[in-house]
């Protein structure tokens, strides 16, 4: 009997740990460690952020979710790997043994890295937990009752820019409806050498695509922005020229502000030689295995993957849906033929597939590979892109509560576009 370990319950965790479950043998033990007793769905706490969907609404328990399919829970954080010993030190005192162990603990929201910025001890809000942006949805309930300057954006380092402008467009669309867009300037701070370069040095149009849906909505922006401090009201940004050099700087009034972190890899990892590069990233080959420890793979934000090419200020590569759902399944593939003995052959797909919601309209991208130059390149805005992340985030609840892990992009996207299919099995 072998014992497979699972750290994180989120986009990439909770279909790994199906996946997993029907690779191995039935006598085989599958545990996710997770931090938190439910599940929630990332994409949609942009919504959450403005009362659009409540926290619950997106929210699963795991132990009765995974229970059901023979997959035991344990909700506690994880303190420490100790790869040497096949080992996992957990929060509780607890520690696990495991054959194989895979990490899929998403994002350390490095908010530490600049003063002031983020929800723990910052002024700003944050998408990227549910908590956070129940947080930030009641600061915004205070903020349309007192109207002033947003600033919404990206900070240097940061990876995941999508959901940054998907909130800027999803508050714009929100303070419309209210009829108080007139009361509030809109800025948006980001990274990026140029708007809709999205950390992949653009998908298709995107730059003028992007740059066009920001102008009809009035939002002006900074791009090469390197965030100095946050005080409250005021964002103080560095704009930096091509070579590096310091163009201007910024000092943005805001009465609500919202800016993505830079992401590290969790605690737990960080510093282990062989596994962790030095940020805290999983270090993983191409079948999504670490060269130095071949018992632990990983999946999601928690890999490394280099950036696309240097940038004024630093920016990282998104990791997307699409592209977690192919490592966990070429993952699940890879763990079953290593435990029968078979070669470990099953490769991710690593391209990206991304629907950005805009409140009323959207914007689709599909980048394959991910890395320029690509066999599709496109990037497409309308109305159907709004439907369609609605029923992605319908679709993906129903497949975990009903215990299955079926690639949706694949099948939806990737089919629709005539692409080849791109599962391992
Ligand atoms: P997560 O989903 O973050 O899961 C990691 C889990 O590990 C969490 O549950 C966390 O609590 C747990 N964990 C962390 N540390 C520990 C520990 N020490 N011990 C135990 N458990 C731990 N991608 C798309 O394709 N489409 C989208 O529309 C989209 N929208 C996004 C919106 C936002 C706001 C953000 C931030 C990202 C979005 N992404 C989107 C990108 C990506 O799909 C998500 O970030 C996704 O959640 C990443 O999955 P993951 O499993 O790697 O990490």
């Amino acid at each position: 009997m072998s014992h497979i370990v699972i750290l994180g319950a989120g986009i990439g965790g909770v279909p790994m740990a199906y996946e997993v479950r029907q690779a191995v043998g039935e006598d085989d033990r599958v545990t996710v460690v997770s931090d938190s007793p439910s599940f929630h769905f990332v994409p949609s706490n942009p919504w959450v952020a403005v009362g659009w969907r409540t926290p619950k609404q997106i929210k699963l328990d795991l132990a009765k979710m995974l229970g059901r399919k023979n997959i035991d829970v344990v909700v506690s954080a994880a303190k420490r790997v100790h790869p040497g010993e096949n080992a996992v030190e957990l929060a509780n005192g607890e520690r696990i043994s495991y054959d194989h162990l895979v990490i899929a603990t998403g994002p350390r929201l490095a908010f530490d890295e600049v003063p002031g910025l983020g929800p723990l001890s910052g002024h700003t809000q944050s998408i990227c937990h549910v908590d956070h942006a129940e947080k930030a949805r009641v600061a915004w309930d205070a903020f349309v009752e007192n109207p002033g300057p947003i600033v919404v954006g990206a900070v240097q380092g940061a990876s995941c820019f999508g959901p940054a402008y998907e909130y800027a467009f999803i508050l714009d669309t929100e303070l419309r409806r209210r009829k108080i867009r007139d009361k509030v300037p809109m800025t948006f701070v980001t990274a990026e050498p140029w708007i809709g370069h999205l950390g992949l040095n653009g998908v298709g149009d995107s730059k003028s695509l992007m740059e066009s849906a920001m102008r009809k909505r009035h939002i002006d922006w900074v791009c090469n922005a390197k965030v100095e401090k946050v005080e409250p009201g005021m964002v103080h940004a560095i704009e930096l020229n091509e070579d590096g050099t310091e163009k201007k700087r910024h000092e943005i009034p805001y009465a609500y502000g919202m800016m993505l972190p830079a992401f590290t890899g969790i605690d737990a990892v960080r510093d282990i030689e062989g596994l962790a590069n030095p940020r805290g990233f999983i270090l993983v080959d191409k079948h999504q295995r670490n060269p130095a420890f071949p018992n632990i793979w990983a999946v999601g934000v928690c890999i490394a993957i280099p950036p696309i090419g240097p940038t004024p200020v630093p920016t990282g590569v998104p990791k997307t849906g699409y592209m977690i759902e192919s490592m966990v399944t070429a993952t699940a593939k890879n763990i079953g033929d290593a435990l029968a003995g078979r070669p470990v052959e099953a490769e991710a797909t690593w391209s990206a597939v991304c629907l950005a919601d805009m409140g009323d309209t959207g914007i689709a991208f599909v980048a394959v590979p991910q890395i320029p130059p690509r066999n599709v390149n496109w990037m497409a805005e309308g109305k159907w892109v709004h439907v369609a992340k609605v029923g992605f985030e319908k679709y993906f609840l129903r497949k975990l509560r009903r215990g299955v892990s079926e690639p949706f992009y694949e099948k939806q996207i990737m089919g629709a576009l005539g692409l080849k299919k791109l599962r391992t099995d």
